[in-house]
């Protein structure tokens, strides 16, 4: 942000490193339409990432750990209930 502030008293304008417009002063490197389009190529990639990793052996192993971690849970649950419905 010190490189920006240098600029501007220099008279440097900065531009947008998609389109060459020149940006205002709340904007970094890209104006707002290019930070849409960014944003929006950046999160289809991010989706397409976590699906695929979701799909690996990893994923997997912890998915079926949290399942059985449930499991157990659900079933002390229902031993406890069972055992204050019906106390020997
Ligand atoms: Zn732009």
């Amino acid at each position: 942000m010190l490189c920006r502030q240098v600029f501007l008293l220099l008279g440097i304008r900065l531009v947008c490193r998609g389109c060459d417009v020149v940006l205002e002063s709340n904007q970094r490197n890209h104006c707002a339409l290019c930070g849409v389009y960014i944003s929006q190529k950046n999160m289809i990639e991010i989706a397409n990432k976590g699906r695929i990793a979701s799909r690996s052996a990893e994923a997997n192993a912890k998915q079926s750990a949290a399942q059985k971690q449930t499991l157990t849970a659900v079933q002390l649950v229902l031993t406890e209930c069972s055992r204050r419905i019906q106390p020997n």
